[in-house]
C-alpha cells in the first residue's frame, strides 16, 4: 500500500464506487502513452459549516474546459462531478482531503483525439506537499511550454512532462522546487503553482498567456485587493524578482507557500515579515470558513 490509498479506500471510476485495490485501467490506453488525460487538484476542508469543497464550481469547469480542448467527451455535468465527489468524500469518511479528478483515455495507439473517456476520481489525506515551510527554488533550465505548442489554461497530464523535469533538476542541485522562465525569458510560475513576488509594498505576478490560470492565484488576487494590497500583473526577469523583498508560490496543493532564497539569493524579509505571509493567514481563514474573521492583519 502506497501514500494515497489503503485496503478499504473508494474511489469513484465510470459511474460506480469500486475499492482502490480493484480499480484498473489498461497498458494500451492512449493517456499512458501520450500523456492525453485531463485533470483536477481540489481540496475539501473541514469547516464550521462542515465538509466544503473549496472552488468546487471553478476546478470543475476547468476540468471540462480542458476536456473539452482536448476532444473530450466528458459524460457527467459540474452540478453531478461536484455531488459525486461529496459522495466520495463520504464513502471515506473523510472531510478534509486532496481530491483528484482524471479524465483519461482508453486504449487507442493513434494520435487522433479520444472522443469517449473514464472518468476516475480519487481523494486523500494530503498535506502541505513540499513539506517544507519555506522554500530554496532554482530559476529552471527548463522554460514553460510556448502557449502556440499547448492550451496553457488547459491542465492536461502530459504538460507536466515539463514540470517532472523542472522539479527533478531543481532537486538534484539541492533546491527544493524550481521557478520556470517563459519563452520570451519572463518569470513564468513554478512546477506546480503560480509565483508572486513583494516590492516596495506592492505585489507583482506574471500575467495570463504563459501560466495556468491558478484558482489559488486569482483568490489570493481577490483577498489582497480586499484588504487593500495593491497587485500589478506583468511581466518580470529574474533579476527583478532575485531582488524582491518576497515570494510565494499558490496552489490548491501547497495553499501559500513562502519562498526564502532564489538561485541562493536571499530575498530581502524574512517570510514571517512579507506580504505572503499575512496573505497565507487569510487564505486559511477564507477555506475554513468561507470569510476572513476579520481584515485586522493588514
Ligand atoms: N500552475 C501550474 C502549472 C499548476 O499545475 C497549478 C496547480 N493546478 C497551478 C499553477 C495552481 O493552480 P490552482 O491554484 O488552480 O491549484
Amino acid at each position: 500500500m502506497d501514500l494515497y490509498f489503503k485496503e478499504n479506500t473508494i474511489v469513484f471510476l465510470n459511474g460506480k464506487f469500486v475499492p482502490a485495490t480493484e480499480a484498473k485501467t489498461g497498458v494500451y490506453d492512449q493517456s499512458l502513452h501520450y500523456g492525453n488525460a485531463v485533470f483536477e487538484g481540489i481540496r475539501a476542508y473541514h469547516t464550521s459549516q462542515g465538509t466544503q469543497i473549496f472552488k468546487a464550481r471553478e476546478h470543475y469547469q476547468r476540468l471540462l474546459n480542458s476536456a473539452e480542448r482536448m476532444y473530450m467527451k466528458v459524460p457527467y455535468t459540474l452540478e453531478q462531478l461536484t455531488s459525486l465527489t461529496y459522495q466520495l468524500l463520504e464513502h471515506n469518511h473523510l472531510s478534509s482531503a486532496y481530491i483528484r479528478p482524471l479524465v483519461f483515455a482508453g486504449p487507442n495507439m493513434s494520435l487522433k483525439g479520444a472522443g469517449k473517456v473514464s472518468v476516475m476520481i480519487a481523494v486523500w489525506e494530503w498535506g502541505n506537499y513540499l513539506g517544507n515551510d519555506v522554500l530554496d527554488v532554482m530559476i529552471s533550465s527548463f522554460q514553460r511550454p510556448h502557449p502556440k505548442a499547448f492550451f496553457m489554461e488547459a491542465k492536461v497530464a502530459g504538460h507536466y512532462v515539463n514540470s517532472i523535469l523542472a522539479s527533478t533538476e531543481a532537486q538534484n542541485e539541492g533546491y527544493d522546487d524550481a521557478l520556470l522562465l517563459d519563452n520570451e525569458g519572463n518569470v513564468a510560475e513554478g512546477p506546480g503553482a503560480n509565483f508572486f513576488y513583494e516590492k516596495n509594498g506592492k505585489l507583482y505576478t506574471s500575467p495570463l498567456g504563459h501560466i495556468l490560470p491558478g484558482i489559488t492565484r486569482s483568490t489570493i488576487m481577490q483577498i489582497a485587493r480586499q484588504v487593500g494590497i495593491e497587485i500589478i500583473e506583468k511581466h518580470s526577469k529574474p533579476e527583478d524578482v532575485m531582488s524582491a523583498d518576497g515570494a510565494f508560490f499558490t496552489s490548491t496543493a501547497l495553499e501559500v507557500c513562502g519562498i526564502r532564497a532564489i538561485n541562493g539569493t536571499k530575498l530581502r524579509k524574512d517570510w514571517e515579515d512579507t506580504l505572503g505571509y499575512q496573505l497565507q493567514a487569510l487564505y486559511k481563514q477564507k477555506v475554513l470558513l468561507g470569510e476572513y474573521e476579520s481584515y485586522a492583519i493588514i
